[in-house]
């Protein structure tokens, strides 16, 4: 399956991280938007736009998802990773709206409880994978296990020494691990669609103190939050190296600007209905004998 060929959205080829290549995040703009003058506009107005995009990204994300449910080959999960306020909650909310919940399932990644961590690092998220004709959304995933933790490697779990971080080459067999396990899914019908919500420092400082200057979101507010703030520039370069580690032409990674809430949810709304339709499914076809004991069936309920 090809999620970068030519019926992808144009825009969204750019938003799309080159297998193996190195990268910068300070190359990619946070506060891209597609239309410059749409960014001086008043919070109400962008609530309207945001409202009118959410319509159109609705009607189209509910015939994909009908058509990836009928044929009921493909499923297709959805990994959605950022720092702290970058906008995973709203996006799913805006994606989730537009589709039968019927057909979506979201999970959410906490720290591991201790049952998790005696398991190695992909058992928690393998058996919550979306089924054939499901949409499954990751808020965070396995891609914590080479980001916070490589931040903070006192929260992994217990490996073998001999197997342990201080080993050579750690991360890079994790990422290889992470590579090998969505070839597997992909090889067996799953669609992967990656986004990391980019947003800047700047805007974060913005969302963190939003969410104290208003009562109503003191409760959004962790003071844990503030706490990994400081570990920004270690996050950027653990992000950094994964995002060119495991960027593949089977699963490609999208860093979406993710500073105007409005821009991110359109992205990666846009990023699924197309990747669903490059799919080219159909609904199942009734053969001329199926059709007749249908006609059948219609008959008998008529003349009841
Ligand atoms: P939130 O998404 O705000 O509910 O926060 C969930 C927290 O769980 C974040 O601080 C993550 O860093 C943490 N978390 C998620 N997955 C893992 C993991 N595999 N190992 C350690 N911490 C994790
Ligand atoms: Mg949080």
């Amino acid at each position: 399956m090809d999620i970068t060929g030519p019926h992808v959205k144009k825009y969204l080829k750019k938003f799309i991280v080159e297998p193996e290549k190195k990268l910068k995040l300070k190359d990619y703009d946070p506060g891209w938007a597609q239309n410059e003058t749409l960014k001086q506009m008043s919070e109400d107005a962008a609530q309207d736009l945001l409202q009118q995009m959410l319509e159109k990204d609705r009607a189209q994300l509910n015939e994909a998802q009908a058509l990836l449910a009928a044929s009921g080959q493909y499923s297709i999960l959805i990994v959605l990773q950022g720092m702290d306020t970058a906008g995973k909650d709203g996006t799913i909310r805006h994606v989730m709206s537009g589709v039968n919940p019927q057909g979506c399932a979201v999970h959410g990644f906490k720290v591991p409880s201790s049952e998790e961590h005696a398991h190695d690092f992909l058992w928690r998220y393998y058996h919550v994978l979306p089924e054939r004709g499901m949409i499954g959304i990751f808020n965070r995933s396995y891609y914590e296990d080479v980001l916070v933790v490589r931040v903070h490697p006192e929260r992994m779990e217990q490996l073998p020494e001999k197997l342990g971080p201080e080993s050579g080459g750690f991360w890079k067999a994790r990422y290889q691990d992470i590579n090998a396990f969505e070839r597997h899914l992909v090889q067996n019908g799953t669609i992967i669609l990656k986004f990391f919500l980019h947003i800047s420092k700047d805007e974060q400082k913005k969302r963190l103190l939003a969410r104290l200057e208003d009562k109503d979101k003191y409760w959004k507010f962790s003071t844990a939050d503030l706490a990994e703030r400081q570990y920004w520039d270690k996050y950027v370069i653990a992000y950094e190296e994964m995002l060119a580690a495991t960027s593949t032409e089977y699963a490609p990674w999208f860093i979406v600007p993710a500073d105007y809430k409005w821009v991110a949810r359109t992205v990666v709304a846009e990023a699924i209905t197309s990747a669903i339709s490059g799919l080219d499914l159909s609904y199942p076809k009734v053969s001329d004998e199926q059709v007749k004991i249908l006609m059948d069936a219609k008959r008998q309920l008529e003349a009841e």
